[in-house]
């Protein structure tokens, strides 16, 4: 990112490595600059005021000075910390794995307001134990994939237009949507699902941002989720996630 003088900007923290004797460097997820790397200088020192804002998951309003390699924080205000979130290793779990998803999709220098919200909103209500972590994942799942630019097809085949068959119905993950019934018949690969499935799926990828958690998930429908994301996700992200599950923790 190329600027004179300073930028102020709200980031949280993603990733973090102690770096030197006394130093850190975290990757951020900045609402108007997209992914950063940031350098918080001696953050490993007891008492230091860059300790806290260098933290995972800490969200603070940063002002950045244009350093050698990387911006270097020179104040930062916390602005929520989500302690909460570290208390249970469900909810820890969960928000490592939503926070290693929206890392995967923002880019640097592109901003990323929505992400950004649909994070903080995920670990608002895991921090304060609103809703079961597993849920959280699954409905973080789809809607991260909408906001990557691949927001599943539901009122069309994907494939080819047509209508699509109803239940079961079919998913085409490598054409991101529902398939017809002939389209359902030459792939072999669709994934099955609910009208319960394909209703969350519709909600997640669509609801607006401030009501996308506010719905209810059957165990069976949280599990025809995951199925979906385990194949859904690496197909288009290029990467294989391991996908946060409450049973398993
Ligand atoms: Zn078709």
């Amino acid at each position: 990112m190329a600027w004179k003088g300073q930028i102020k900007t709200r980031a949280i923290v993603v990733r973090g490595i102690d770096y030197s004797e006394s130093d850190r460097i975290i990757t951020v997820l900045s609402e108007d600059a997209g992914r950063m790397t940031l350098l918080a200088r001696r953050a490993r020192k007891p008492g230091n005021p860059f300790s806290a804002v260098s933290q995972f998951l800490c969200y603070s309003e940063f002002i950045l000075n244009q350093g050698r390699d990387f911006p270097v924080i020179h104040a930062a205000d916390v602005l929520e910390s989500f302690s909460g979130i570290s208390l249970d290793m469900g909810r820890f779990m969960c928000a490592s794995h939503c926070a290693e998803l929206a890392l995967e999709i923002v880019r640097e220098n592109q901003p990323c307001e929505n992400t950004l919200r649909l994070l903080l909103n995920a670990l608002y209500l895991l921090s304060r134990g609103l809703r079961e972590p597993e849920f959280i994942a699954r409905v973080f799942e789809i809607r991260c994939m909408s906001e990557a630019g691949y927001e599943p097809v539901l009122n069309e085949c994907a494939a080819c237009g047509r209508e699509v068959c109803s239940e079961p119905y079919i998913f085409l993950a490598g054409k991101g949507g529902l398939a017809c019934k002939e389209c359902a018949g030459i792939c072999k690969e669709g994934i099955p699902l609910s009208s319960g499935a394909v209703k969350a799926i519709y909600h997640a990828s669509r609801a607006r941002l401030e009501s996308v958690f506010s719905f209810r998930m059957s165990a069976g429908v949280s599990g025809e989720l995951k199925r979906l994301g385990s194949v859904y996700l690496p197909r288009h992200l290029g990467k294989e996630f391991v996908l946060f599950s409450g049973n398993e923790g």
